[in-house]
Parts: structure tokens; sequence; C-alpha cells
């Protein structure tokens, strides 16, 4: 199906993109990578009267490293990042990009699109809250920055304001001694995930766990933090038994709706297996192990 007839507009900066949004009003929205966007189009589901482009707008589409951080322009692609140094510094950004979807949609889709849209079943809204991270939007009022805990507020529904722009994720590097994985199941590349989960763990002397972020998706209306989980793993040696424990308080936190993804019951069961591979491969890259890890997929 062809999408409803809507005016196209092409903004060269952040300000005449916010400007845009007001004059053009509520029925106006900005594409990115429309791989999400112009699906609902189609399906008539999204009927948008005006489309602002942002792709013209150079300064969004950088990576950079100022000192211990790591800043990422809005409209980086999935692909630049699965390609990019940040991907091989931290592998957890590299396992996330890498498994989004299939080569088209991770060349054209964009990290600052998939984070404004707050889709339940997203990657990226996992991934990036196991690392400490902030979202920077731009809106009539200047800049401001909101750490992603609060940015998304509910299934595909942020705190941005309808003239705010995502412009940037700014992510603290992990300290050494830190890794992290994320791990998604699905049933083939271009779909979402069933379920997905996302771990960083910091150790000291080989094998104790001195602090844990355990992060789950797509078994919630948003990602969900599964701190009873975090808990069971804090100062405890990272050994079957306590992985074990951590494995079960992340089930325990999972809040899955039962649909075409499989049973909410199937769904607890996969995100409790996902947590304890995810502690696993975080804990070996902690160690300094190069360690191949990502999305999943069924009968493979
Ligand atoms: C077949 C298919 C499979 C997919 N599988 C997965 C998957 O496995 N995992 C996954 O995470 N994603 C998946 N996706 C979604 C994909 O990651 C999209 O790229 C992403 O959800 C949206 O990014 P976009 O740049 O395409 O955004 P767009 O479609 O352009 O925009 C999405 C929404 O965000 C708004 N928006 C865009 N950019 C900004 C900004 N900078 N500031 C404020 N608002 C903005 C738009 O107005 C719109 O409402 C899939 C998509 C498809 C088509």
């Amino acid at each position: 199906m062809y999408a409803a007839p809507f005016s196209y507009h092409r903004a060269a900066s952040l300000q005449e993109a916010v400007k845009l949004l007001q004059e053009l009003g509520e029925d106006a929205r900005l594409i990115a990578g429309g791989q999400s966007l112009i699906p609902l189009m189609k399906m008539r589901m999204a009927r948008p009267t005006a489309l602002i482009d942002i792709n013209f707008v150079s300064e969004l589409g950088d990576i950079r490293t100022p000192k211990g951080e790591l800043h990422i322009g809005a409209l980086v692609r999935h692909a630049d990042l699965e390609h990019s140094a940040a991907g091989a510094t931290i592998p957890l950004l590299h396992d996330c990009a890498a498994g989004i979807a299939d080569v088209q949609v991770r060349n054209q889709g964009t990290i600052g699109g998939s984070l404004a849209e707050a889709d339940p079943s997203g990657d990226w809204g996992t991934a990036l809250l196991a690392l400490d991270t902030s979202v920077i939007c731009f809106g009539p009022g200047g800049q401001r920055t909101v750490p992603l805990e609060d940015f998304i507020k509910d299934a595909y529904t942020t705190v941005l304001a309808h003239d705010e722009i995502v412009t940037a994720l700014h992510v603290k590097l992990p300290l050494k001694g830190s890794g992290g994985a994320h791990l998604a199941f699905k049933r083939c590349a271009p779909v979402y995930p069933t379920a997905s989960a996302s771990v960083q763990v910091m150790i000291e002397d080989g094998n104790m766990c001195k602090d844990a972020r355990i992060i789950l998706g797509c078994v919630g209306l948003t990602a969900i933090r599964a701190k009873e989980a975090e808990a069971a793993l804090r100062g405890k040696t990272l050994e079957e038994k306590n992985i074990r424990t951590a494995a079960d308080a992340a089930r325990a936190a999972a809040d899955p709706q039962s649909d075409m993804r499989g049973s909410a019951d199937y769904k607890r069961i996969l995100v409790g297996t996902l947590v304890k591979r995810a502690i696993g491969i975080a804990a070996r890259r902690a160690r300094g192990e190069s360690v191949e890890a990502g999305h999943e997929y069924a009968g493979r």
C-alpha cells in the first residue's frame, strides 16, 4: 500500500528542523532512516501530513570520543556502529548493531531514530541502558541532557516534546576490568527479537563481581532493569550458583506479553537463559578474552 499524501521538507540545520516542526504542527514528523516510520506510513498506521528530513544536518552524523566518553550522533546508522572503532572497543555495542534486522535496515536505520521510536522490542534502548548513557535533545529552549533511564517513558513514548530532536547519545566509556554483552533471540534476521538481554559487569581479582547491570528487552512495555538480579551478583564470585540465582531473579522481573513471537511463559524462560549466557560472556570479556556474540536465530 502507498502512504497517504504528505509534504516533504529538508532541514539544513537543527534550528531549521525545530522551526519546521513548530510551523507544520503536531501532524508533522521528523524522518531519519525511515525504517520504522515508512513501513507504518505504508500500512496507514501513521499518517503524518509533513515529513521533515534531518539527514542533511551534518553535525548529527559523527562518532567522537572526547575524554572518557563516547558521543554518537543521532544520525549514526546501525551499520556505522557495527564497523566502528567504538564497536570494537565496547563489544556490547557491536553485538547490538550487528544483529539488528538485515544489512538494508542496518544501512539506513539510525540510533537516534531507534530511541525516539521507543519500540519495546528495539535493541538500542536495552543495550544502551546497560551502559551509562545520556540522550542529548535540542528544542526551542536550546539543549537539554536526559539520562536514558528517564528518556523512554512507555511503549512508543519518550519525554521528547513535539518540537524537540535527539541530537546525540553520550555514553561513559566502561572502566578497565569491565565487560558487557547484548544477546537477542529472534526467529530470523529481518524481524525484531523475541527477547533480549544486555549485561555489563565489572570484575575484581579474576572472578569477583564488583558491579553489574542487567537489562531485559522485549519482555515489558520498556526495557527492564533487573535490579534484584544485579544484587544477586554484586560482591559475589561469578560461579554457576550465583549466575543461576541472578538469571532466576531476571526471569521474575520480566513482564512479557504473549504474541506471535511466543507465549509469555516462553519469553520468560528465554530471557533468563539469555541473561545467564550474557553474564558468562560479559565476564570473559572483562577478563580480556575476545568472544563473538550477538543475535541468535531459531533453528540455527
Ligand atoms: C524489517 C525490519 C526489521 C527490524 N528489526 C529490528 C531489530 O531487530 N532491532 C531493532 O532495534 N530495530 C529493528 N528495526 C527498526 C530499525 O532499527 C529502525 O532503524 C529504527 O527503529 C528507527 O530508526 P530510523 O532512523 O529508521 O527512524 P525513522 O523511521 O526515520 O523514525 C522513527 C521515529 O523516530 C522519529 N525520529 C527519528 N529521528 C529522530 C531524532 N533524531 N529526534 C527525534 N525524533 C526522531 C521519527 O519522527 C519517527 O517518529 C527493524 C526495522 C525493519 C524495517
